[in-house]
């Protein structure tokens, strides 16, 4: 359920995608809030200024609270953002522990706007090979923890 207070948040967050245009990047941002629903961390779409594809402003804010939070106040932020999240972005949040995302914009709906936004090819992908060959550093890392 999305609160009154949920939506103030993410108006800031659509008030950094605003930003995030004005400075000539493109129009995504995102701000990681408390259980107070204080803002702690806020970030914007960087792409084209650092000439970094992974400069999302929710991968930035899931690599800020993985490094700069514990595991038990990260479950309890929320990530407020204009667009929902992509699947880098996506990836990333699950592996900083965010308890929540709260986003504006749909996938969908943003696709509706630019419809390359949707259009990710798939990667040609084989294996597995070498499994044997692969699994010796594998297994020795998790055998010395
Ligand atoms: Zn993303």
């Amino acid at each position: 359920m999305i609160t009154e207070a949920d939506e103030a948040l993410l108006r800031r967050a659509i008030a950094l995608a605003a930003h995030a245009v004005a400075l000539g990047d493109a129009p995504y941002g995102s701000l990681l809030a408390g259980p107070d629903g204080e803002v702690l961390a806020e970030a914007h779409n960087t792409v084209r200024r650092d000439d970094d594809i992974t400069a999302h402003p929710e991968l930035k804010l899931a690599r800020w609270a993985a490094r700069e939070l514990t595991p038990d106040t990260a479950a309890r932020t929320t990530m407020y953002t204009s667009c929902q999240p992509c699947g880098m972005c996506e990836g990333g949040i699950l592996r900083s522990g965010i308890g929540r995302v709260v986003y504006a914009l749909a996938t969908e709906q943003l696709v509706e706007l630019n419809p390359d936004s949707g259009a990710w090819p798939t990667v040609p992908t084989d294996g597995p090979a070498l499994p044997e060959e692969a699994r010796a550093p594998v297994a020795a890392y998790y055998r010395r923890t």
